[in-house]
């Protein structure tokens, strides 16, 4: 089949076409590299499948012709990257989403949605399962991811039931692996550029917050289970091992031999306190589990990154020049005590001009 794959130039949207050009599908990836990168998918233009659309998905997804499933994973996803581009990150989950859905309502064609975890929020229910409608702070700095991927799942959910389309929705659990970008901020990444560059790794808040880290070739083939059903969901893709920050922080440390010391920041604005999915839907319906447990998924994702001490130095020294960057956030719902500080990348949000040159912001 021929899949169009949005935001297909980024970390799990270049693994997804990689996938599915081996099993002999065609693809048509849309991206406009905003936190993506053309590395990813350079080994795969010379592919006689494989077709590249510079494309703002938010204007438009209509260049990618006849297709007859649309993978939707345009979006920025590090919390740095969302915090950045708020209104870029509420406009591809809207337009983007409609737009893409468009699409496949002309081909009747397979939709799926990479909606997020975030759905939940700061969850008040424990582990997660998708009957749990989640508890989100709407007007917080994350609501612009957090909410944009609610309002995806609403207008997705909506064109199935108005328009019978084919729509199926991925929640995808913090998602790790070769490919992520050394500077994007999220913590594997992090953890990983820092331990491997002496620097301290850096724990946000006092480390206890926990995380199910899956890695990405689990991840993907459960995208691929899902475009060749016809099930809707929302199904949650995730591996439930769920670690805190420090005990992730440790085994990174035990895995490069690294003797970097251990740094604590202030805990970002509504950072979910737990997170770990249930995936008996998974299990059941879609035939899907993970099998990659975070020794060995660490242990490639770390190759990766040693594989690149080029891009590592700078990368360490924007991800630390974006954490001096601290200002003020008051948050803003009774959920939150006030006046919290959030990693640099929120000064850009707050109108506070970075310091920090290279490639900090450089996924844009
Ligand atoms: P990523 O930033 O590496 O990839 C996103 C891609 O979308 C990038 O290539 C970017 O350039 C592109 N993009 C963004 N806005 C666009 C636009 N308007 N038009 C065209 N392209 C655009 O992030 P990722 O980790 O690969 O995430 C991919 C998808 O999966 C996202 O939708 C994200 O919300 C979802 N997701 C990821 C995770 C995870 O842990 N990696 C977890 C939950 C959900
Ligand atoms: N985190 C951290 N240090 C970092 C980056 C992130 O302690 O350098 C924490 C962050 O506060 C959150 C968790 O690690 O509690 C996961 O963060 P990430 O940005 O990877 O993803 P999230 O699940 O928050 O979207």
């Amino acid at each position: 089949m021929r899949v169009a794959v949005t935001g297909g130039g980024g970390f799990l949207g270049s693994h997804l076409c990689e996938a599915l050009l081996r099993r002999g599908d065609s693809v048509v990836c849309l991206d406009d590299f905003s936190t993506g990168d053309p590395d990813n998918i350079a080994p795969l233009l010379s592919h006689p499948g494989f077709a590249f659309q510079h494309a703002d998905v938010s204007v438009s997804a209509d260049g990618a012709g006849r297709v007859d499933a649309v993978a939707h994973l345009a979006s920025p996803a590090s919390p740095p990257d969302y915090l950045r581009r708020p209104l870029e990150t509420l406009r591809v989950g809207s337009r983007g989403t409609e737009n893409a859905l468009r699409l496949a309502l002309r081909h009747n064609a397979r939709f799926v949605l990479a909606s997020t975890s975030e759905i939940y929020g700061d969850p008040l229910v424990h582990p997660q399962e998708e009957a749990y409608w989640g508890n989100v702070n709407s007007i917080g700095p994350r609501s612009v991811y957090d909410e944009a991927k609610r309002y995806a799942e609403a207008v997705s959910a909506a064109y199935r039931r108005t328009h019978g389309l084919n729509v199926g929705i991925a929640r995808i659990f913090n998602t790790y692996g070769p490919r992520m970008r050394p500077h994007d901020g999220r913590v594997v990444s992090s953890f990983i550029t820092q331990a491997l560059t002496g620097e301290p790794l850096t724990i946000y808040g006092d480390g206890k917050q926990t995380r199910s880290f899956c890695y990405v070739d689990d991840l993907v083939r459960g995208l691929l289970a899902l475009l060749d059903s016809s099930e809707m969901g929302p199904f949650n893709l995730g591996n439930p091992v769920e670690r805190t920050v420090t005990e992730l922080a440790e085994a990174v440390l035990a895995m490069t031999g690294s003797r970097s010391e251990v740094k604590h920041h202030p805990l970002p604005v509504d950072d979910p306190v737990r997170r770990r999915p249930v995936i008996t839907r998974a299990q059941e319906v879609l035939g899907w589990q993970p099998e990659i447990d975070i020794t060995e998924g660490l242990r490639r994702t770390v190759a990766y990154f040693a594989a690149r001490p080029d891009r590592l130095g700078a990368s360490a020294a924007a991800i630390r020049g974006g954490q001096d960057e601290t200002v003020p956030l008051t948050a803003v719902t009774g959920a939150t005590t006030a006046a919290q500080t959030i990693p640099g990348p929120a000064a850009e949000t707050a109108g506070v001009t970075p310091t920090t040159a290279g490639p900090s912001g450089s996924g844009g």
